[in-house]
């Protein structure tokens, strides 16, 4: 598989865009600076299907709608108990000061069911839902190629934030420890911002989740 991270707006998002061999690719959490990923998409002559997204805060999610009507593709996920954040998109951008607008929106299919298996070209994604940051965050776990989408639960030495509105602590613990440790040492995981990492690394390093 080919990969290519591309850190976007001022959070340094970290937008993951992948294809196979045939160039058939999916975007991950495309949160800005929609111009940059169309261009790239483009130079590397790839055929979008689809638009993947983690969940409903702004610097994940805030290129979506331009990339969706560029390349004529859906937007799958997050998790619909996200939803009241899609909503407020305008409110956020004027929140956090980030210099573009972007309009509220809905995903053309909210990713409720959880195990449900995407496949995107030679890409099997099993969809997790994975509480705690945001109540409908949810992962793109791809078992054979060893490698997992998961936004901002579980970064390199640290845990996403849940002092946000619908966020909670136990949640994002539970999360961890439940739904993504039991995938194996050897899973790397492409967190939202920041470097990757595994989750042996974490199993061993991390204090917020090994914390008794
Ligand atoms: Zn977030």
């Amino acid at each position: 598989m080919n990969i290519d991270i591309i850190p976007v707006t001022a959070f340094q998002q970290n937008c993951s865009l992948i294809w196979d061999e045939n160039k058939n690719a999916a975007i991950i959490d495309p949160g800005g600076e929609a111009d940059k990923l169309i261009k790239r998409i483009e130079a590397l002559e790839l055929n979008l299907q689809a638009i993947l997204l983690t969940h409903g805060h702004l610097d994940h999610v805030g290129a979506a709608e331009k990339l969706k009507q560029h390349f004529n593709v859906p937007i799958l996920g997050s998790n619909s108990k996200d939803d009241y954040w899609f909503k407020s998109l305008p409110q956020q951008s004027e929140k956090f000061g980030l210099l573009f607008d972007v309009a509220a929106f809905e995903p053309d299919r909210w990713l409720d069911q959880e195990g449900e298996v995407l496949t995107i070209g030679d890409f099997t994604f099993e969809v997790l839902h994975l509480p705690g940051h945001t109540p409908g965050h949810i992962g793109f776990i791809e078992h054979q190629k060893r490698i997992a989408f998961t936004g901002d639960v579980l970064f390199k030495s640290g845990i996403g934030r849940t002092d946000f509105p619908g966020g909670n602590y136990e949640d994002i613990i539970t999360s961890i420890r439940e739904k993504l440790y039991p995938l194996g040492d050897d899973m790397i995981i492409v967190a939202g911002h920041g470097p990757y990492t595994m989750i042996g690394e974490e199993k061993q390093t991390n204090p917020y989740v090994n914390m008794k």
